[in-house]
């Protein structure tokens, strides 16, 4: 996991590639909006990867039953460069907003979840000094942003 410039764009496109079969399999479609501008990142490739395949996975286990769209979109504003992972799954009650991100909290069957996913996401992306958000609505979907500090800028 050795740091260096991360290209966020291609990161995802090459992360989506990888679960485009899985996704397919369950009528999950990807939606993709990416600024090819945004400045790359000082990150590890591979833990940036992991994040975004966890995100990507919860995603398509929500919408496994009725298919839907998996919507992933990366753009940068001033300071920050920003990836939105965003589904049209059964989305997540305000009761379990709150624990999504502990360790072992998890919804799924035994032997279906561990409730390690969204923990580990939340300790590489705070490593990095970034921030991971989540908003979700009962019926309609769930969103999340992440949120990864750009380096500075001299003018
Ligand atoms: P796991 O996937 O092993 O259950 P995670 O840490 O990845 O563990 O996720 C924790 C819980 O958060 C899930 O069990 C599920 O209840 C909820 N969750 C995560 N992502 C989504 C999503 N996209 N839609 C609905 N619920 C979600
Ligand atoms: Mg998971």
């Amino acid at each position: 996991s050795r740091v260096g410039e991360v290209d966020l764009p291609l990161l995802i496109r090459e992360v989506v590639e990888i679960s485009m079969q899985q996704a397919r399999c369950v009528r999950v479609e990807f939606s993709l909006d990416l600024d090819e501008s945004v400045p790359s990142v000082h990150a590890s490739v591979t833990e940036l990867q992991q994040v975004l395949l966890n995100l990507i996975n919860n995603a398509i286990q929500a919408m496994e039953s009725d298919g839907g769209t998996l919507a992933i979109a990366c753009f940068a504003d001033s300071s920050h460069a920003i990836m939105e992972v965003a589904d049209t799954g059964p989305g997540i009650p305000a009761a379990n907003l709150s624990r999504i991100f502990d360790p072992f909290f998890t919804t799924k069957p035994v032997g279906k979840g561990s409730g390690l996913g969204l923990s580990i996401c939340f300790g590489i992306i705070h490593q990095m000094g970034g921030e991971i958000d989540v908003e979700s609505t009962v019926g309609v979907g769930t969103r999340f942003t992440i949120r990864l500090p750009l380096p500075h800028v001299s003018h």
